[in-house]
């Protein structure tokens, strides 16, 4: 195997999770990273994440193991109601595949986790440093949705508004040692709630709406107005939402996963070249399946070139399903009327006589092995 890394000066542009995880893997593999990161401090917005089976392989073979242990859940299973309450489907995510880890974490704790790491790995990190355009040697660009360094390879490019806002809280809960996510899906709105560690339980609450006039991309908001738009919802929902003291409102903007994704010198990771709606909870997954990947195909081959047309053609058609299947549950998940019905009756017959016929349906998304690219 080739040892393409050692020694070689790399620069992440973003420390969000893709920049972190990228930077631990590119160290691990005796690259010397400097983290450039436009923020004065590392910061991250104070709710939950889901990170799915696909991408703890990733954080395992990394050695964070332990540290998550500390402070994530475990999510054990989906749970789809309709907004009564009432429940259309589970999915046993530990029965379906007893093997594989999904956990839940608070965003914050993950975020220390991957900083943590990078530092041990060797990592420089230096904070309020705003890259325009792409510094000298090898780049990765993980600056996120707005990115500049998108630009310089694919042209300007402006990200569009979906259709979807989503409110994010967290609320006390009584503590938990493993999660669920449920899910609560109404006409054009679905909740999803799991708890996490250290007893907070975390909401996203997401409506459709014409157009997105706010200024900024989120804001906070007053909870009445998350309480009003889900005025109507049973089960544990208006219990929750009671409790919610401080909420923020997010517009969810996107761009299609991009055509280029690299030079000869840099590379585009996460957000930067695939943001997405998170209704099947892959953003940062996918990020950080990108971050060994790239890692990998550098190491493995010293025509810096090659190996990152290597990394794109890898991941961009993964990535592609992987968007274009949460578009899927934006619309599945906010269906009305006749086609709700029907969409709702078949899922309960799942439920009833094929438990495994669903959570068997996404095996291409959660069985994948990053570790088997660019071996
Ligand atoms: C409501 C909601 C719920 C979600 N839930 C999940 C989930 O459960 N599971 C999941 O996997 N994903 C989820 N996601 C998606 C996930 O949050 C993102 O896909 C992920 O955080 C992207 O990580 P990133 O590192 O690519 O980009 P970011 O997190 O956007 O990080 C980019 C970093 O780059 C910095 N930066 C930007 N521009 C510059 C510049 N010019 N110079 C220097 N630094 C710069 C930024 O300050 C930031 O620190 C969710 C998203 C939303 C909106």
């Amino acid at each position: 195997m080739t040892k393409a890394l050692q020694g070689r000066r790399v620069s992440v542009i973003g420390a969000g999770i893709g920049g972190l995880t990228a930077a631990i893997a590119l160290a691990r593999r005796g690259a010397q990273v400097t983290v450039l990161e436009q923020a004065p401090q590392l910061s991250e917005v104070g709710a939950g994440i889901q990170i799915s089976a696909n991408a703890v392989r990733v954080l395992d073979a990394l050695g964070l193991a332990p540290a998550l242990a500390d402070h994530a859940l475990r999510n054990t299973g989906v749970r789809l109601h309709d907004d009564a309450g009432r429940v259309v489907l589970r999915m046993d995510l530990l029965r379906h595949r007893p093997d594989a880890r999904f956990l839940v974490i608070h965003r914050p704790r993950l975020i220390e986790i991957l900083h943590r790491a990078a530092l041990d790995a060797g990592v420089t990190l230096r904070l309020g440093q705003r890259i325009e355009t792409p510094p000298e040697g090898l780049v990765i660009a993980a600056d996120g949705l707005r990115s500049p360094l998108r630009q310089h390879l694919n042209g300007q490019q402006v990200p569009f508004f979906t259709g979807q806002s989503a409110w994010r809280a967290t609320i006390p809960d009584a503590g938990a040692d493993q999660a669920v996510a449920q899910v609560f899906m109404g006409p054009g709105r679905h909740l999803v709630s799991y708890p996490l560690a250290h007893g907070i339980r975390n909401i996203v609450a997401v409506l459709e709406r014409h157009e997105w006039q706010d200024e900024g991309w989120s804001h906070a908001d007053d909870p009445a107005n998350l309480r009003a738009a889900f005025a109507g919802f049973g089960g544990p929902v208006p219990g929750w939402l009671s409790q919610v003291r401080d909420v923020s409102i997010w517009g969810l903007f996107r761009h299609p996963v991009a055509p280029r994704w690299h030079d000869e010198g840099m590379a585009l990771l996460g957000d930067a070249a695939h943001p997405t709606l998170p209704f099947l909870a892959q953003g940062a997954g996918m990020a950080i399946e990108d971050a060994w990947t790239v890692a990998a195909c550098l190491d493995a081959d010293p025509d810096t070139r090659a190996a990152l047309a290597r990394y794109q053609a890898i991941r961009q058609p993964r990535v592609t399903r992987i968007v274009q299947a949460a578009n899927d549950n934006a619309r599945n998940y906010h269906l009305q009327g006749v086609k709700r019905r029907a969409a709702h009756g078949v899922l309960r017959l799942a439920d009833r006589f094929a438990p495994r016929l669903m959570p068997g349906r996404f095996d291409w998304l959660y069985d994948y092995d990053p570790m088997t690219d660019c071996p």
